[in-house]
């Protein structure tokens, strides 16, 4: 534990370093501004910028970057030198408090779905002082919203800060009536865990679709996958170690406490779980994870894979989005505590969960829709596309028991049997694992595993902040007329439950039944990308935003209309690669090999060898040559025919016919590389990519 101590925060320039710099009426100033969301004014800006920059260039930094997340998802720099001449041929590091609390980067080159035409290109990038600035690179990263000239916010941080504060509004509305009056902030917290895949770089550079997409586009299945299990939590390889001690040690220096590092379920795949934090602290320190895996697996001759689905027929990853409610007091407004069926806040805000995921399932599925998790949602070991809500039997039993005004037995948890007496007994937890359902109460928060690998852990969480702010604003209506508060607390969850319980389910997420009885329940099976986004624009929606002030319409319809475009973009992407690939290295390979084999016939003819296998071969890798021919020939019609209609009908169009076409093209491909010599064949297999590490 002592060189975490030593290392954990050292290039953070966090509350405690702050402290020790900053004159003490800086500090508290800056610490008011923070609580009472107002911006610092520029005499305090200049005087943190001062200390900030004193402590960077402790640290080695010569550069500052105003470091923010536009909506491409990833995070951006643009680096200023702290170096500023003076004339005598000597440089001063200057920063001053207007450099700190604001930038103008050239932001035309960033998607902002037409909210700032071209001509206008400014955009701001403004400093959050709620997210710790960092040293990284000899470079001080400051966190920044991003947003145009008339204040649009053109990044996924705005929205989220902006959900941070109707949430914090909207609980302690809920805590008033409960006499909570010592609770000055609610704050949202969020841990997400992130999985991840390690290859070999040397295989990962002979592959196009690797380098281009993220993901393989062919490949041919390795006679061994994740069947025999034995590689979740198994021992991890010497070169992952490596990769993951130095991960820990450079996250940790960032103020990351990632805590568990374990193998994933798919041979190659891991998992990292950082410690939770405030929200957008979450958010950019997911954004940091990600960066600083990619940067670290190539110190090591590694490469790591985000993208959602990497490989057909072997596991993808995923995000886990753990989230909760805390007060400043440090509650945990989720924890049930020993008698939840007493515990009537603890089931009101349950109740608030319930009613606002049912309400907006659709839009939840729209946060994590894309090109790279549609191949992911609904398939094997990936949580359904269908939202639903795992509450554990004695949380539904507790529910049950209100709605229909029984009184809740309540129920002794009863001691698993392990079967050797030498081993402890031990109380089989109240919120028993469901690894299946997308949106799972785990004993003291709530986790969202629908997220994509990729995808920043914004979205998802501005909407679960501000969907559930308007349960707690109906919630809280009927509240605050009620005469008898105690007598309305179950009328209002004994309701909610009737209204919304459609969308508790404890069983399994995988199995066909559950998609089955879900469409009898009514609940939506949102399958594509293309289903789900409309979700993010429609009447429902656009209300809700608008009414809490998180998003207008203009920013939402424009939201929509980049992830649509990137949709398109990327199976745009996908199917030239597929295309060049399969042109320039796979037709080569399976001709010079099949006039190998063809040779080897004629020569086997002229010794009066036999030559059954070579020509049944021969047979066989025609018959898929022929198809690869017809498949290139449709594929590239299909992706040169250009839609007219719009950004939905695009990428449809791109759904139902060219995804279509190249998994036609691909199962010819890959049936030619399981018939091939291994040494004639242009890629690195499968086997390669996933065990030989
Ligand atoms: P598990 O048993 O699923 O491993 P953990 O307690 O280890 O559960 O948590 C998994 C993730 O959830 C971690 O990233 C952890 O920091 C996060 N987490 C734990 N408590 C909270 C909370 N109150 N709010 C948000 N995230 C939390
Ligand atoms: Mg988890």
């Amino acid at each position: 534990m002592s060189i975490i101590k030593e290392l954990y925060g050292s290039m953070v320039f966090n509350d405690a370093e702050m402290k020790a710099r900053l004159p003490k009426a800086t500090y508290n100033a800056m610490k008011d501004c923070i609580r009472e969301d107002r911006a610092l004014d520029i005499d305090i800006a200049n005087v943190v910028a001062k200390c900030m920059k004193e402590w960077a260039i402790e640290k080695g930094a010569t550069h500052f970057t105003h470091w923010f997340q536009p909506m491409t998802g990833i995070t951006a720099e643009k680096h200023d030198s702290f170096i500023s001449p003076v004339g005598d041929d000597t440089v001063i590091m200057e920063f001053s408090g207007k450099e700190l609390i604001k930038g103008e980067p050239d932001a035309s080159s960033f998607p902002s779905g037409g909210l700032r035409a071209t001509f206008e290109a400014r955009g701001y990038t403004a400093w959050d002082p709620t997210s710790y600035a960092f040293v990284k690179d000899d470079t001080l990263c400051i966190p920044t919203a991003f947003c145009s000239y008339g204040g649009e916010a053109l990044d996924k941080k705005t929205p989220l800060l902006r959900s941070m504060e109707v949430i914090n509004e909207k609980t302690l509305r809920l805590l008033k009536l409960f006499k909570m009056d010592d609770v000055k902030r609610v704050l949202c917290t969020v841990g997400a865990e992130q999985e991840y895949f390690l290859i070999d770089r040397k295989y990962y550079k002979s592959r196009k679709d690797l380098t281009y997409c993220g993901r393989t586009l062919l490949g041919g299945r390795p006679p061994k996958g994740q069947e025999m299990d034995d590689h979740y939590f198994g021992a991890i390889k010497p070169r992952v170690k490596e990769f993951m001690s130095e991960l820990d040690r450079e996250l940790w220096k960032l103020g990351v406490l990632a805590k568990t590092e374990h193998n994933e379920a798919a041979p190659a795949q891991h998992e990292l779980a950082p410690i939770f934090e405030t929200v957008n602290v979450a958010c950019d320190q997911n954004q940091l994870v990600m960066e600083m895996m990619k940067r670290i697996a190539t110190r090591h001759g590694l490469v790591c894979l985000l993208h959602e689905k990497p490989f057909k027929g072997v596991n993808g990853s995923g995000k886990h989005n753990n989230w909760s409610l805390s007060t400043d007091t440090g509650v945990n407004l989720f924890k049930p505590g020993k008698k939840p069926h007493e515990n009537k806040l603890f089931l009101i805000m349950l109740a608030a969960v319930l009613s606002a995921v049912d309400k907006h399932q659709g839009l939840l599925r729209a946060t994590v829709a894309s090109a790279g998790n549609d191949h992911r949602l609904g398939a094997h070991e990936a949580p359904p596309a269908i939202v639903s809500i795992f509450l554990g039997d004695q949380l539904t039993a507790i529910l049950e028991a209100i709605e229909s005004g029984t009184e809740y037995l309540g129920e002794k948890m009863p001691e698993l049997e392990i079967g050797a007496h030498v081993l402890p007994h031990f109380k089989k937890d109240s919120t028993d694992r469901n690894r299946t359902s997308p949106f799972a109460f785990t004993g003291n928060k709530f986790e969202f595993r629908m997220l994509g690998s990729s995808e920043s852990i914004a979205d998802p969480n501005v909407v679960l902040n501000t969907i559930v702010s308007e349960a707690l604003d109906e919630i809280c209506d009927r509240l605050e007329k009620a005469e008898d508060f105690e007598k309305e607390i179950y009328a209002v969850i004994g309701d909610i439950y009737k209204e919304h319980k459609r969308i508790v389910f404890n069983g399994d997420g995988y199995s066909d039944e559950w998609k089955e009885e879900a469409k009898k329940r009514g609940l939506l099976n949102l399958v594509s990308t293309v289903d789900a986004l409309p979700m993010l624009i429609n009447k429902n929606t656009l209300e809700t935003f608008s009414r809490y002030g998180v998003f207008t319409e203009t920013e939402l319809v424009s939201r929509y209309e980049i992830m649509l475009e990137n949709y398109v973009k990327t199976i745009n992407i996908e199917a030239l690669t597929m295309l060049d690939m399969v042109k320039k290295d796979v037709i080569p390979a399976v001709s010079a090999y099949t006039t190998k084999l063809a040779d080897n016939i004629i020569k086997k003819k002229a010794s009066c060898g036999s030559y059954k296998l070579e020509e049944n071969l021969l047979k066989k890798l025609s018959y898929h040559s022929d198809r690869v021919y017809d498949g290139i020939i449709v594929l590239e019609q299909v992706e040169s025919r250009k839609s007219s209609g719009d950004a939905l009908a695009t990428a449809r169009y791109y759904h139902d016919t060219v995804l279509k076409a190249m998994k036609e093209l691909r199962t010819d491909v890959d049936e030619i590389e399981m018939n091939m010599s291994a040494t004639d064949w242009p890629y690195a297999s499968y086997g390669q990519l996933l065990f030989d590490i």
